[in-house]
């Protein structure tokens, strides 16, 4: 039933009530309609191939499938033409007059749901077509299906409440949508604003678009492309382009996945860490997209925080074709990703690990913190991260670093904890009091020289059925060792030991011969259990207030060293002295564990003795 007259339709009421909405909307982002409308162009252009292939008789089949977007500042108007499917009458009445595709449903659904006052709706759901009219005046779509049949027609609203339908000739096959630009919106009918806005959303659509004339998408979408027909320049060309980088890529991974969700990703690892370099934090950067068309530059679940320094984009390609940006709201799919992508992505550094070491190593360098940062908080992901983890250790040589799983495999049979120690690099703990017990009895300890490594120690707390002890922590038991000639029997160590905490008084809590020295003559543990050396002095920088309360350690001594055979036999003979000497032989041992908080009486009392020399 074709008329030459235009013919008028209300909207239906749901229809009126979006327009309404979208029309009186403060939403700043008004600029997301230029995205809506050259996804709706691609997709007809979509439709049209597969059409193509059942079908024969299809309308101007010579025209080239592209996407043509016009601006005329001085009308102010904006055009987006297809050579897509295009819409019969019907199909106009169908699509454009009433609610039936899902974007627009969701968005009233939403809305009704108490989110009335939240403008920013519309950009998160994409009112599709309708988010035209916010900034149009009036809103012209010309169509032609590819049915050869079918008359062409116009499609025309202010968006008030109805619109008409009248037949047009001389219509190529597909849509044009001709926007008159509200006043305040002629910013949409400039080039460079348009050129802006396609850059951002629509850089990667498979069609070509070109701007006033000129070719504007002339990036792929390398993420949709097999990963053996890419050239390292083409990913390091995409990576610049797309994260705006000036470095290379450090690590790349390129995936596919059909299941339980069609994922196309392409995450890329920079080549520096910038939070390492001071800068502020990492803000997630991976992308979103929908069948090429971005949904999001910066989602902030899609990944899990300590993945921050990923770049790169996701696409889940295979959902269904009608499927909208609101959609991707959904919680459920964001975590199906995550999950998906997490994993993939810890497998691959698993990969690396084994297979480029080197590389691997260079990475953990840089990004390593992240790991840990994942290994503490991350209790989905931490058996996983703790894999990764690599550190120094008394049997590495200093650069080189091992796995648990290594340190582990070098255990004896009898061994039932990982021993590390914290502290600032391997010198200060090579030469410190705590490590000399352990080597003597074969016992292999890792070097932390982190800050944050303490607590991810203590998060970790185990692996592989050993747990992860701190060797500095005053519960650790070591085996006995031979007795080597010439130490200090056990009366005179007793009587020793007696005569220091006397001494020594409020200083320490207690004084005991140690099984862990082999060489230095004491060395002290804080007996606070809960609180490590490393720890206190953590606190000690965040807050001055509680390194004042007071410390109070174990001091545990060497009846071997000579400095305490000497004390033993000048504690009776020269008090005095003697006494100066345990006093300083604690704040030695105190400076060992990073503990000594004021050094000022030590210089005094060093001169005392220095005088009796
Ligand atoms: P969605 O794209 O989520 O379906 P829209 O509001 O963007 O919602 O579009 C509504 C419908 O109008 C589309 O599903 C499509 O059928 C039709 N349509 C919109 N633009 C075009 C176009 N350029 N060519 C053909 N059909 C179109
Ligand atoms: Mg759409």
């Amino acid at each position: 039933m074709s008329t030459a007259t235009p013919q008028k339709f209300e909207f239906q009421a749901e229809i009126k009530q979006l327009l309404d909405i979208v029309i009186h909307s403060l939403y700043t982002e008004k600029e997301i309609f230029v995205r809506e409308l050259v996804s709706n162009a691609s997709d007809a252009l979509e439709k049209l191939r597969h059409t193509q292939i059942t079908e024969k008789d299809i309308a101007d089949d010579q025209l080239t499938l592209e996407i043509n977007v016009t601006t005329d500042d001085k009308a102010k108007t904006i055009t987006i033409q297809d050579t897509g499917v295009g819409m019969t009458r019907a199909e106009l009445i169908e699509n454009l007059g009433t609610i039936a595709h899902s974007g627009s449903k969701q968005f009233l659904k939403a809305l009704g749901e108490g989110g009335a006052k939240n403008s920013n709706l519309i950009g998160q759901f994409g009112v599709g077509f309708y988010s035209a009219f916010m900034v149009a005046k009036s809103v012209k779509a010309y169509s032609h299906s590819w049915r050869k049949d079918e008359p062409g027609h116009v499609w025309t609203s202010d968006g008030s409440g109805s619109y008409e339908i009248e037949e047009v000739d001389g219509q190529q096959r597909g849509s044009k949508i001709v926007i008159e630009l509200k006043d305040d919106c002629a910013d949409y009918a400039t080039d460079w604003k348009i050129k802006e806005i396609l850059e951002r959303y629509s850089a990667f659509v498979s069609f070509p678009i070109n701007l006033n004339g000129k070719h504007v998408n002339t990036v792929q979408a390398l993420w949709l492309r097999s990963k053996n027909e890419i050239k390292d320049e083409e990913y390091t060309e995409f990576y610049k382009f797309q994260t705006h980088a000036f470095d290379e890529p450090r690590l790349r991974l390129h995936f596919s996945a059909d299941a339980p969700l069609a994922i196309n990703a392409l995450l890329f690892v920079p080549k520096e860490n910038t939070e390492k370099m001071g800068f502020a934090r990492t803000e997630a950067s991976v992308a979103l997209y929908c069948r090429k068309v971005l949904i999001d530059a910066k989602p902030k679940d899609l990944l899990p925080e300590w993945l921050r320094f990923l770049k790169g984009v996701v696409d889940s390609e295979d959902l269904p074709l009608n499927i909208s940006r609101e959609t991707m709201q959904d919680r459920a799919l964001i975590e199906k990703l995550n999950k998906v992508i997490t994993k993939r992505f810890l497998k691959f550094l698993e990969e690396e690990a084994k297979n480029h070491a080197d590389a691997y190593a260079e990475f953990y360098q840089e990004f390593g913190i992240f790991l840990k940062e994942g290994a503490a908080m991350d209790f989905a992901h931490k058996d996983q991260l703790v894999k990764l983890l690599r550190f120094e250790s008394s049997l590495t040589e200093k650069g080189k670093t091992t796995s648990l799983a290594d340190y582990v495999s070098r255990l004896g049979a009898d061994q039932k904890e990982i021993y590390y120690l914290v502290g600032p690099n391997r010198a200060a703990i090579e030469s410190g009091p705590y490590l000399e017990g352990f080597k003597a009895r074969n016992l292999e300890v890792l070097f932390c020289y982190e800050a944050v490594d303490e607590y991810v120690m203590s998060n970790v707390r185990e692996f592989d059925g050993k747990k992860l002890t701190a060797a500095d922590h005053a519960d650790v038991k070591l085996t006995d060792l031979p007795k080597p000639e010439g130490a200090l029997s056990e009366d005179d160590t007793k009587a020793l030991t007696a005569w220091l905490k006397t001494t020594l008084g409020e200083r320490v809590a207690e004084v005991k011969a140690s099984d862990r020295l082999v060489d230095s003559p004491a060395l002290a543990l804080n007996a606070d259990k809960f609180m490590s050396p490393h720890m206190r002095r953590m606190m000690k920088a965040m807050n001055k207030d509680s390194a004042e309360s007071p410390l109070r350690v174990n001091l545990e001594i060497n009846p071997r060293s000579a400095v305490m055979k000497r004390l033993f036999e000048t504690h009776t003979t020269a008090p005095e002295k003697a006494k100066l000497v345990a006093e300083q032989i604690l704040d030695n041992a105190l400076i060992s564990a990073g503990l000594l908080d004021d050094a000022t009486p030590m210089v005094a009392r060093l001169y005392k003795l220095l005088e009796s020399v």
